[in-house]
Formats: C-alpha cells, sequence, structure tokens
C-alpha cells in the first residue's frame, strides 16, 4: 500500500463538495503535497481538527494517482493564538502563503519546514511579531536559494560600507555600492542602522530575537526592502498582505 507518515503545517485548505476539503501541506520529507481530508468539515470527524490551517499535525496519507489523501491525522500543535489574535493571523497568513507561493510539490526542504514550525511556536509571545517575520523571510529566502546579497555589492561584489551610502537593489539581489546606485533607478534606501539591523538577523538564532532594540523606522525599512525583493521574484501579489495592512492598519 502507497501509504506514508509525516509531520507537516496545513498551508491552506479549499473546501470541496459537501464536506471535504483539499489540503495543501508542507511536510517534513517530501516538501509541499496536496491531499484530500474527506469528511473532514463533519461535526465531530476525525480529520476535522488536523484539517484547519496553520496546524501542526502528523498524517497517515494514502499516496494516490492524481491527488493524495489524508487518511489519518494528529495534532501536534494547533496554535490556537495564531487563529484568536487577528494580528498573529494575518502574520501567519502571510508566511503560509510565502512557502506556498514559492515552493513545488514534492521537493523536500527540512529547512522550510522546521524554519515554519519555530517561527509559528514563537508567534506566541507579543510584540515580536515583526522581527519573527523579518527573521522567517531572510531565513526562508535562504533556504529556497534566494538569499539577499548583503555582504558585498551585489552588481559589482566590490566592498561596501554600512555608512548610510547603500542602496538596495531587487533585480540585483542584494546591497549594491555607491558606485553602481548611480546606474541603478530600481534601488531602495538602505540605511545603516537596517543594514547593520537585517544582517543581524540572518545570522542570530531566534533566542536571540527578543534582545535586540529595533526602532518603527528601521524595521519599516527592512519590511520595505525584503517585499521588494519578494515582489520581484512573483508574478503575482501576495493576497494575504491586503490582509495584514487592513488589520495594522499601515500599508
Ligand atoms: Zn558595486
Amino acid at each position: 500500500m502507497a501509504l506514508y507518515r509525516t509531520e507537516a503545517v496545513v498551508l491552506r485548505t479549499y473546501n470541496l463538495g459537501e464536506a471535504d476539503k483539499i489540503l495543501t501541506l508542507f511536510t517534513k520529507n517530501r516538501g509541499k503535497v496536496r491531499a484530500s481530508a474527506r469528511g473532514s468539515r463533519r461535526p465531530r470527524n476525525h480529520l476535522m481538527g488536523v484539517s484547519q490551517v496553520f496546524t501542526h499535525g502528523s498524517f497517515l496519507i494514502f499516496r494516490g494517482k492524481s491527488l493524495d489523501s489524508v487518511s489519518q491525522g494528529t495534532i501536534i500543535d494547533a496554535w490556537l493564538y495564531l487563529r484568536e489574535d487577528l494580528v498573529k493571523m494575518a502574520y501567519a497568513s502571510y508566511l503560509v502563503e510565502l512557502v506556498d507561493r514559492f515552493t513545488e510539490e514534492y521537493d523536500p526542504n527540512e529547512g522550510v519546514y522546521w524554519l515554519l514550525v519555530k517561527v509559528f511556536a514563537h508567534l506566541q509571545a507579543d510584540g515580536l511579531e515583526s522581527r519573527l517575520v523579518r527573521y522567517f523571510e531572510l531565513n526562508f529566502l535562504r533556504l529556497i536559494g534566494l538569499a539577499p546579497q548583503l555582504v558585498s555589492c551585489a552588481s559589482c561584489n566590490g566592498e561596501v560600507l554600512g555608512d548610510g551610502s547603500l542602496r538596495f537593489s531587487p533585480q540585483e539581489g542584494g546591497v549594491v555600492c555607491s558606485d553602481c546606485r548611480r546606474s541603478r533607478s530600481d534601488t531602495l534606501p538602505l540605511s545603516a542602522a537596517a543594514y547593520q539591523t537585517m544582517r543581524w538577523i540572518a545570522a542570530c538564532d531566534i533566542d536571540r530575537l527578543p534582545v535586540l532594540q529595533i526602532p518603527e523606522d528601521t524595521d519599516r525599512e527592512m519590511e520595505e526592502i525584503l517585499r521588494g525583493f519578494i515582489n520581484f521574484h512573483l508574478e503575482r501579489p501576495l493576497k494575504s498582505l491586503e490582509f495584514l495592512y487592513t488589520i495594522r492598519g499601515t500599508s
């Protein structure tokens, strides 16, 4: 029997028919997988709890010809705070959409799986949401081979000084030096504070994030740079950002 067991996070769900759902899972060993969860919208169905978006669960999945189907599932973490707090929900929706949009089915990436689980777990703490999302973005981009170039100039590979003369080019994929910035029109401003903070977050352990003081304008600057970089790699905008901006009351 083509059955496999895997731990996974539910990235998104679609309703199908009267009582079923199609789940998009990010599994530990197989990357992104789509699987039906039959009957999971019926009250008291054994798959109901584990078929909710964001849920971290252990799944027994039958490998189908066109679509896999969930045979059993147990919840490891339901992350209730991601459902009860709208701000946390908006950030979590953004993270799962990033994973969904940047990954292909059956392309394993265990690092992405652990990153998502780790950041969801840390989102329980209040006030750290924004820096956790920056941490996620920087690490996720590295894990899928799109790490922004932050050490030397992404255009000429020359030395860069974190003195405020830097710019960030989404197209070049990183910081550009004061010489290269002159010939480019696509660059975004990058202050010395945002540059240093971004490098620190990209290299730090997640448990160290709370110790860092990040002024709001520095955080906003990093957000705009990473959003510009991420958008450059996507054909259409991320839907979850609209929800996030509405909840936060800013864009
Ligand atoms: Zn350069």
